[in-house]
């Protein structure tokens, strides 16, 4: 079995980051992705609130940081962690190819998409419903989209479909929204349409998506025609099973527990990133990596 000083679960913004730490400090290190390396950074249309960059798609920051990350250690990619359990002086990683031996690891698995949970959602996936205007936006230009609530990604990804010169129109369970207030005013200037306090009941269609069946707060329902659904309703901690047999505590959004370390509460278990919960940006999981494998290292340095 082969043996690290330190194996990083999961290579978003978090995990690459504490990579280029690990790897810089001289550790042995490894991170294991279970698809791509760049987690939901990848589909950030474009970000404006990353210093450095007054401007960057998710998509190329996330590949420059791959590229760094890459220097100094070996990004396992297409390999899922499945199970971690805690054997003598360290944690044993079991992997969908093989297993591993680590002295200390850092749990950066980030989040995944929150389905909406309605008939037709599951069964138009990849046929009209998706997760990720970035990624898929390009196919409904001229099209009539949906855009599921009412956050950040959600007016992100309806100004970044407006810009593709798709119909938009957002449907929000509320009257108000809760993204920040600068793309409340962006989307003002759009050509974007507004369906407050309503839900979706069903997402409908033969082979492609054709409507959505909608119910207003008195239970009264529409249908409207639309070839595609984007839900953008928040997201929920990723693989989060793999902790159940560490001695991790989580808190009441399955989210796991750090201190300012980024210690969870299992000595040599670290945890950055959008999986802690806290302030979700891609700056704070940066630093948060950065803090993580800084504090393994010190950790197993003090043993040695
Ligand atoms: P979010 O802030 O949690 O917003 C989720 C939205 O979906 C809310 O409007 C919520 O409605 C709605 N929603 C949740 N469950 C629903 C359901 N079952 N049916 C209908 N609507 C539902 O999620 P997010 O926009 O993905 O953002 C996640 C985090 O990333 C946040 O911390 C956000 O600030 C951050 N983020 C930041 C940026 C940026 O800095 N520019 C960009 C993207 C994301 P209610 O409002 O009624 O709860």
């Amino acid at each position: 079995m082969e043996s690290y000083d330190i194996i990083i679960v999961g290579a978003g913004p978090a995990g690459l980051t504490a990579g280029i730490y690990t790897g810089r400090q001289g550790s042995k290190s490894l991170i294991l992705e279970k698809t791509i390396a760049g987690g939901l950074g990848l589909e950030i249309p474009s970000m404006g609130n990353y210093p450095g960059f007054e401007l960057i798609s998710g998509m190329i920051l996330m590949s420059k940081m791959k590229q760094q990350a890459q220097k100094f250690l070996e990004i396992k990619e297409n390999e899922s962690a499945e199970n971690i359990i805690k054997v003598e002086n360290g944690f044993e990683i079991t992997t969908t190819k093989t297993k591993y031996f680590a002295k200390a690891i850092i749990l950066t698995m980030g989040r995944k998409h929150r389905k909406i949970g309605v008939t037709g959602e599951e069964k138009f996936l990849g046929l009209g419903v998706s997760y990720c205007a970035t990624c898929d936006g390009i196919f409904y230009k001229d099209k009539k989209t949906i855009v599921i609530g009412g956050g950040n990604s959600s007016l992100q990804e309806a100004i970044f479909l407006d810009n593709l010169g798709v119909d938009v129109t957002i449907v929000h369970r509320r009257e108000e929204f809760r993204a920040e207030h600068y793309l409340q005013e962006k989307i003002k200037n759009k050509n974007i349409k507004i369906i407050p306090s309503s839900n979706i009941k069903e997402i409908k269609g033969d082979k492609f998506v054709k409507s959505v069946i909608l119910e207003d707060k008195k239970g009264n329902q529409r249908e409207i025609k639309t070839d595609g659904v984007f839900v953008a309703i928040g997201s929920l901690p990723s693989s989060i099973e793999l902790t159940k047999n560490l001695n991790i505590k989580l808190d009441d959004a399955n989210q796991i527990v750090t201190d300012k370390k980024q210690e969870t509460s299992m000595l040599f278990v670290y945890s950055a990133g959008d999986i802690t919960g806290g302030l979700q940006q891609l700056v704070v999981a940066c630093g948060e990596g950065a803090i993580a494998a800084t504090s393994a290292y010190n950790d197993l340095e003090n043993i040695k």
